[in-house]
């Protein structure tokens, strides 16, 4: 049983019946490793969530993945060419830096801070309300190792 909590921060269990969800170990679990872990993919996931429930099957996690970025309590990135990863900072519209070299994800604050922070050259007569920014590069980590492999 999760106890009831009374103002401060919102639980995991009344924010899934907020968004008409059923409270399941199986969400809760999926919630938890996402916030404990933001970034990882459903691979990852799976394997957290299995640690700490056990009997859950790996079609579960994906389908409450699913459903919770369906209902919009987590946000789902596809960086092209790399399995999607999964957060729980979904109330900004906040960006990502991927090295290319180790596949690390961080997160950039959106230097506009609104939605869409890009105006497109011509809209084609669309309704745009969100332009996805993906910052590739290589981190700190894997330039310096680069250096220090080319011996400067
Ligand atoms: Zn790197
Ligand atoms: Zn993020």
């Amino acid at each position: 049983m999760v106890p009831f909590v009374m103002g401060g921060t919102v639980d995991d269990a009344t924010l899934l019946r907020r968004h008409g969800l059923q409270v399941t170990a199986q969400r809760l679990a999926v919630l938890r490793a996402v916030s404990e872990r933001p970034h990882s993919t459903a691979d990852d996931i799976d394997k957290i969530v299995r640690a700490e429930i056990g009997a859950v099957s790996r079609q579960a996690v994906y389908d409450a993945l699913g459903i919770l970025t369906d209902k919009r309590l987590l946000r789902r990135i596809q960086p092209a060419g790399s399995p999607a990863r999964y957060e729980d900072r979904v109330g900004d519209n906040h960006h990502h830096l991927i090295c290319r070299t180790c596949n690390r994800m961080v997160d950039v604050d959106c230097a506009v801070g609104y939605v869409p922070c890009l105006t497109a050259a011509d809209d084609s007569g669309y309704e745009i309300d969100e332009a996805e920014v993906i910052y590739w590069g290589r981190c700190p980590e894997c330039v310096s190792s680069t250096r220090l492999a080319a011996g400067g």
